[in-house]
């Protein structure tokens, strides 16, 4: 349908339509999938989806929808993750790749560009 992206569908069959596994990608997803390492660093949101949606079982995705979002609003920031000041302070900081974070320079740059560039 015209106007509707592919995360407001996937949001519709997930909630609306009672879909299990489908995965909606939104900003906060996208960005965090690639950082930890759950999806490669330059993945599309399509591909993100579907790293997702192949490791998380069906009866999951909503969950693991809204805690990746509210995940990303109070830790993996775009801008400051958690981690960047204290490494301490991400629950996630075990299990993280930190793709295109740098807490030893304060860099934080879109997994994609580190992908690129390895600094
Ligand atoms: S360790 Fe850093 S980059 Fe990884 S999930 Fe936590 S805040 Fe995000």
């Amino acid at each position: 349908m015209k106007g509707v992206g592919p995360k407001t569908a996937d949001c519709v069959l997930l909630f609306a339509g009672g879909r299990e596994g489908v995965f909606p990608v939104d900003t906060h997803v996208h960005r965090i999938a690639r950082r930890i390492g759950l999806a490669p660093a330059d993945a599309d949101h399509e591909t993100v989806r579907d790293h997702l949606e192949a490791a998380v079982p069906g009866r999951k995705c909503g969950f693991g929808h809204t805690a990746m979002i509210q995940f990303g609003r109070e830790y993996c920031t775009a801008r400051r993750p958690a981690c960047l000041d204290d490494p301490e302070a991400c629950p996630m900081a075990d299990c993280c790749d930190q793709v295109g974070v740098y807490p030893e320079t304060g860099v934080v740059e879109d997994p994609a560009a580190a992908h690129d560039t390895d600094r």
